[in-house]
């Protein structure tokens, strides 16, 4: 992905006063008031329970202004069918504590595997999902030329692609040819 910059939201909102310009595909740290991250823990990712909207790094903002708390939510992938159920699942947390929420999707800075925290990653791995590797050696996993994949149950390395596809489309399904455990791959993404 080429690198872009904007002036826009992003800048707007992540920037603080007098930084200069960075890559909106870089990770900034989030802007989140303290007594919000241990409700925010309660909201799961519908398509890996394991894992926190916080873990995932899709909360960009959650501030209360006024008794009213506005949080500012990135999607995994567009069009990502979990994310509806996600932004639902916020406010219904929040509604239940008798808050009142907004939620909004912020579309740029687009999210990166690399904003899933390490906590995140080492919870992924114990619920059998591979993390995902960096964008070139992703890429050479995908296509089968190295065998770099780690396996979750065992930990080897002689593991190949079976499919481009796990159980959803972020995930690809590989298979262990040492203790022959399939289990998915979450691809790197920019
Ligand atoms: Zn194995």
């Amino acid at each position: 992905m080429s690198t872009v910059f904007s002036a826009s939201e992003n800048i707007k909102t992540w920037g603080s006063a007098g930084s200069h310009l960075r890559r909106i595909n870089s990770f900034t740290q989030p802007k989140i008031d303290e007594h919000l991250k241990q409700i925010l823990h309660q909201v799961s990712d519908p398509e890996i329970p394991v894992l926190t909207v916080l873990d995932l790094g899709v909360i960009r903002e959650a501030i209360e202004v006024d008794g009213v708390i506005h949080i500012k939510l990135t999607p995994t992938y567009s069009g990502c069918p979990a994310m509806d159920v996600l932004g639902d699942d916020l406010k219904a947390v929040f509604e239940k504590l008798g808050k009142q929420v907004e939620v909004q999707l912020v579309l740029s800075p687009a999210w990166s595997t690399d904003w899933i925290s390490e906590e995140g990653l080492q919870k992924m791995e114990e619920y059998g999902i591979a993390r995902p590797l960096s964008e070139l050696s992703d890429k050479e996993a995908l296509l089968g030329n190295a065998r770099i994949v780690k396996c979750t149950n065992c930990g080897s390395t002689n593991t190949r692609k079976v499919s481009q596809f796990g159980s959803t489309a972020c995930k690809a399904l590989f298979q262990c040819d040492d203790c022959h455990e399939p289990f998915d791959y979450f691809k790197c993404l920019k």
